[in-house]
């Protein structure tokens, strides 16, 4: 993939905003991708960006070890999880709770990258209407940057009907009719 240059931020913010431009810039917007962030000597150090090639989740167990702090993240724009994309899914909060660290999730839709901390941010603080009639109970944690337009623009027709049947990681992504 797209090996990022190692370089050393001070803070976790500054890392994972800046790992998520990258992700904006290079990653195939009809997947998700992401990666972790690392305490090292003097600052913090982001991973490089990896994909488990679905539209929804990444597998990022690989990139855990014991000086992980953080993990980052996007949410892809398609007409299946637009309703979703701005907000940390269920399983994204609670593996950033089970782990005790901070996640960061780039929404491809409103461009913006937010933060969820499991110590300061309750994980269902926002009700989320959902075609269906089932209410979902998510967070969208708080805004903390935002990534300029990226690569997806190219890709913008092809969004859409691919991976209709690959939506079944998302809790309302089964069943959804296509366009
Ligand atoms: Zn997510």
């Amino acid at each position: 993939m797209n090996p990022l240059a190692l370089a050393v931020f001070a803070t976790i913010d500054e890392s994972a905003i800046d790992a998520l431009k990258h992700a904006a810039e290079t990653c195939d917007p009809h997947y998700e991708c992401g990666g972790v962030v690392r305490k090292v000597d003097g600052g913090f150090v982001a991973s490089r960006l990896i994909t488990s090639y679905r539209p929804f989740g990444v597998d990022l167990a690989q990139l855990y070890d014991r000086d992980v702090v953080a993990d980052f993240h996007t949410h892809i724009c398609s007409i299946h999880n637009k309703p979703f994309a701005d907000f940390f899914s269920t399983s994204d909060a609670l593996a950033n709770q089970g782990l005790r660290t901070v996640g960061y999730m780039l929404s491809l839709c409103d461009r913006n990258i937010r933060r969820y901390d499991p110590s300061q941010d309750d994980r269902d603080d926002e009700e989320v209407d959902f075609r269906s009639g089932r209410v979902l109970y998510l967070t969208c944690g708080h805004i903390v940057g935002w990534a300029p337009p990226g690569r997806e623009e190219k890709f913008a027709d092809a969004l859409g009907p691919r991976d209709d049947s690959r939506s079944s990681g998302w809790p309302g992504g089964s069943g959804s009719p296509g366009p």
